[in-house]
């Protein structure tokens, strides 16, 4: 069953302020919100700016937040999941090391 997140109270505040503070600038390729860019559709589209929580605590009132475009917005939540499969990997190894001994 898939878990759906859970957003801080303050959320949509924060995020709107944090676009506005960071003038919808994408903080990885610099790409702002008004600019045309290839989506992963392959298409011309206005380059969406969304806030990301980089340590994935959507649910902490003072997470660190980030301002990225779509891409770059898909590449780092694989990377926060390639990271979690890693972990779990590593978990597994130790796990069986013990078994070994
Ligand atoms: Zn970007
Ligand atoms: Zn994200």
């Amino acid at each position: 069953m898939p878990t759906k997140k859970k957003y801080a109270a303050n959320w949509q505040k924060r995020r709107r302020e944090y676009l506005i503070g960071i003038h919808y600038t994408c903080e990885h390729c610099g790409v702002r919100r008004d600019q045309v860019v290839v989506n992963r559709h392959g298409k011309m589209d206005g380059a969406g700016i969304q806030v990301h929580h980089p340590n994935g605590d959507t649910e902490n009132p003072d997470a660190i937040l980030i301002a990225l475009c779509e891409s770059c917005h898909q590449k780092d939540e694989w990377r926060m999941r390639r990271r979690e499969d890693r972990e779990a990997e590593l978990t597994m190894q130790s796990v069986g090391r013990w078994y070994d001994q």
